[in-house]
């Protein structure tokens, strides 16, 4: 029987390239038809036939206080009647930024944006103008946004020299991308040792959300710190993801390690389109107007979108909001293992923060893009269309991680549970 998404989809591909405007929406590695969604309140979504789902997907990430947040629907709703966007300054901006600072003390001077690609192709830029170095090194699995010099497939090797990871990115503006395994510092010693003192930055995301969910092990932050303290890198961290997630104040407030650069997006715009860069202030002041590395951007600081981020960012900062959520995420992950464990179905969880990895293996460790990409693929598959056809909205591929908003609540947990033990049952 065709559904109203099978149908609008259809539609949509005759208009839009494969009928989605972001690939990761499409189904692809899953099968079947992406599902329309036409509502969301609090943790629950509606598709267009009007079915309910618990959602983990949040828009991948940004929603950490939920759908339709009251506070943020009326935020947005008061600031577009005196106008939407000036290209002159507003002080939306200023507090937006005020509050950030207050939540990532390393960040000094920030730079708004519009999306965590241009965060992450600012922060290389900016960085390469303040070394004068060009060479960057990214981590294999780490995604940091479609930027041509970070679209780079580490291919098979160890220590591999940046091979473009897609057609239209000419080798040329990957020959300066270092790759090396997640959580592998000596992998990154051995680069440093041959390309050090041309190495402008060192770029990770400080718990990866873009190969499932996979933390830095406790000493990988810290080493990063040190080599780049060693050999004059900066230190990006990527917390586009992991931001106001892994811990309110970020994946930098959990492992304790200050980067120099700060790529921030998804939460901060609390689902309008915001991205931001910040650090220190004697590097941040390289940027244009202050320093010569040219940023700019006509809706950057949009009205809109600094009063949904900071209707979304005062929210959540109330004491207990955040840690609540955690304290919610840490239960769904247990109650999955539990109901996996029951059903004999090889199981691991990752957990940080409001952010969680699922992962069909054996194995004990899950610490690198390998671990992740030698789970069961196809017990995934099952998993998620039990999941969905139970109505629980997970992310269409087993290379994303979950979400959890403050909205998620005890009818949405033991909905979820619920679903999953009859699943297991049959994977
Ligand atoms: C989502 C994401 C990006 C890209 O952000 P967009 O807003 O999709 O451009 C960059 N880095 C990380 C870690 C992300 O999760």
């Amino acid at each position: 029987m065709a559904n109203r998404s099978e149908t609008l989809f259809a539609e949509a591909q005759r208009h839009l390239v494969g009928g989605v405007n972001s690939a990761v929406r499409a189904f692809r590695s899953v099968g079947g038809t992406p599902v329309f969604m036409r509502r969301g309140a609090g943790a629950w979504i509606e598709d267009e036939d009007g079915k309910q789902y618990v959602d983990y997907v949040l828009s991948y990430g940004p929603l950490a206080i939920g759908h339709a947040h009251p506070e943020v629907v009326e935020a947005i709703s008061q600031t577009a009647a005196n106008g939407t966007s000036f290209g002159a300054p507003t002080v939306l901006e200023t507090e937006l930024a005020v509050l950030v600072r207050e939540l990532m003390p390393s960040i000094e001077r920030i730079r708004m944006v519009n999306s965590g690609t241009e965060a992450c192709l600012s922060a290389v830029r900016l960085a390469r103008g303040y070394t004068g170095r060009d060479r960057i090194l990214k981590f294999r699995g780490n995604y940091h946004g479609h930027v041509d010099a970070l679209l780079v497939e580490a291919g098979s090797g160890v220590l591999t020299l940046g091979i473009p990871g897609s057609p239209g990115v000419p080798a040329a503006v990957t020959e300066m991308t270092l790759t090396a395994p997640y959580n592998d510092l000596e992998a990154v010693r051995s680069l440093f040792a041959d390309y050090g003192d041309t190495i402008a930055a060192v770029l990770v995301e400080p718990v990866s959300g873009n190969m499932n969910c996979v933390p830095a092990r406790p000493d990988f932050l810290a080493g990063l710190r040190q080599i780049c303290d060693d050999s004059g890198a900066l230190l990006v961290f990527d917390e586009v993801m992991s931001g106001f997630r892994a811990a309110l104040g970020g994946a930098q407030a959990l492992y304790g390690v200050k980067p120099d650069l700060t790529c921030l997006g998804k939460v901060i715009g609390g689902g309008l389109p915001v991205g931001a860069l910040g650090g220190r202030a004697e590097v941040m002041e390289h940027l244009a107007p202050s320093g010569p590395v040219y940023q700019a951007g006509t809706l950057s600081g949009n009205p809109l979108a600094m009063a949904s981020g900071l209707a979304t960012l005062r929210n959540l900062s109330q004491p207990d909001v955040h840690a609540r959520a955690e304290a919610w995420t840490r239960r769904l992950v247990a109650g999955l293992r539990e109901r996996a464990d029951a059903a004999g179905v090889p199981f691991a969880t990752h957990q940080a923060g409001t952010m969680f990895g699922l992962f069909f293996t054996h194995a004990d460790t899950v610490e690198r893009f390998e671990d992740v990409a030698g789970c069961d693929a196809e017990r995934f598959v099952r998993f998620f269309h039990g999941m969905l056809e139970a109505g629980v909205y997970l992310a269409p591929s087993a290379f994303e991680a979950g979400f959890v908003s403050t909205a998620h609540d005890e009818a949405a947990l033991s909905h979820t549970l619920d679903a999953a033990e009859r699943v297991f049952s049959h994977l």
